[in-house]
């Protein structure tokens, strides 16, 4: 049967936008996707029925939106199969959830002690080892890749050893699509007794992700890439480690007791998640993530390796335009430069064509300029997209070629 996109889209408020009044062709899902309405209505049923701090009400409202807030971590529990609800933690996005872990691990790392990280990662999982081993003089290394955009895995495994105490990669490339073997490389890196974080930003919204099959330690993921909303996101770890990370902002609700002099932390998940929370996204995402599992997973991957395919069928028949990243195995994102112009023209150009793409280095400038290119054009792919729009994208870019020759 296969999935029905053209009622997927009906869902969705903003496809039904015009730009200079033709449809918007929405690509840049790898930055963002759009939000269906029953996550748009979550929030604004939140805010009109019951908004309320959690957990510290004494009435009704603090109530439904306490039990609220706690379904939805019930939900993403499930969604990624952690073995313990305590073990997803609130945060403000794949950011704000790596940067909790580094901020633990600044208080472990030692001079002596090594980090690897990759050559695919965005600056959320480079920026921040990278910091965190300038600060504590551990050192910094970077698994290389391929022509094709692929880790080798060779070099990777030759950089684990018994320095290695924290080890950082994408589960696919927001700029490449490359999609990792994240089961592989964590075993490779237990296997020397390093920590492994997985930034599962690109990953989740199109493969399966189940935490304790992958035997990773941390797994970080944003709302808004997966159909939710912008602001939050969440940080999976495994419960023997969280219970002890060095806590990383303080303040309310991560406190059990304080006194003028001291203070003594609350338990999980609560001692990492310090202030009030975002109730009413941590609900939408929820929301978000019961809308997506009740799509037919399967379906929805199929479709978007379609898209994929067709993409680069079609890009590559345009003489000049170079596709960067040709790993077998991607998510549905196409990054690409033609030799007539500069990806911002070609962003502009498309524009004008009502095509939203992302232009530029992605967040991942280092890996821009191991490719030697200023940035790149890439279009991405959610579940709502459809084979006639890559075509449509595909003619436009003939019509781009053309303006800029
Ligand atoms: C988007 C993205 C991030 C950062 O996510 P935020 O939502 O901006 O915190 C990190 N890594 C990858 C691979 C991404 O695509």
């Amino acid at each position: 049967m296969g999935l029905d996109v053209q009622a997927l889209r009906e869902e969705f408020p903003i496809l039904q936008r015009q730009i200079d009044g033709h449809p918007l062709v929405y690509l840049d899902n790898a930055a963002t996707t759009q939000k269906p309405q029953c996550v748009i209505d979550a929030i604004t049923h939140y805010y009109s029925h019951y908004n309320a701090n959690v957990h510290r009400g004494a009435h009704r409202l603090a109530d439904e939106a306490t039990k609220a807030f706690e379904a939805a971590r019930d939900t993403i529990a499930g969604f990624i199969n952690a073995a313990q609800r305590e073990e997803v933690i609130w945060t403000t996005g794949t950011t704000e959830a790596i940067n909790l872990v580094s901020h633990g691990l600044a208080h472990i790392l030692e001079p002596g002690d090594e980090i690897i990280a990759t050559q695919l990662e965005h600056h959320a999982n480079l920026v921040t080892w990278q910091q965190a081993c300038k600060a504590s003089g551990a050192s910094f290394k970077l698994a290389p890749i391929t022509e094709t955009g692929e880790l080798d895995l060779a070099a990777f495994e030759a950089l684990l050893n018994s320095n290695t105490k924290f080890v950082a990669f994408p589960h696919a490339s927001n700029a490449l699509g490359t999609l990792n073997p994240i089961k592989a490389l964590t075993a490779k890196a237990k296997a020397v007794g390093a920590w492994v974080l997985v930034d599962g930003a690109q990953g989740i919204a199109h493969e399966r992700v189940d935490v304790q099959d992958i035997g990773c330690d941390f797994y970080a993921f944003s709302a808004h890439k997966i159909y939710g909303p912008m602001g939050m996101g969440v940080l999976w770890g495994r419960e023997e480690l969280l219970r002890d990370w060095p806590v990383w902002q303080t303040g309310g609700e991560m406190i059990s007791t304080v006194t003028y002099t001291s203070a003594e932390w609350n338990v999980l998940p609560y001692r990492l998640e310090a202030g009030t929370p975002n109730v009413g996204g941590a609900i939408a995402f929820g929301r978000a993530v019961q809308w997506y599992q009740q799509l037919n997973v399967a379906e929805v991957h199929a479709h978007e390796q379609a898209l994929l395919a067709s993409c680069t069928e079609q890009l590559s028949t345009l003489e000049g335009l170079t596709i960067h990243g040709t790993a077998p195995n991607k998510v549905a994102v196409v990054s690409f430069t033609m030799n007539e112009g500069h990806p911002a023209d070609i962003g502009f150009l498309l524009d004008r064509q009502a095509i939203a793409i992302r232009t530029g280095h992605h967040c991942a400038e280092p890996l821009m300029a191991h490719l030697g290119v200023p940035g790149t054009a890439r279009a991405s792919f959610a579940a709502y997209n459809t084979l006639s729009e890559v075509d449509a994208l595909a003619q436009a870019l003939g019509k781009v070629k053309m303006m800029l020759a």
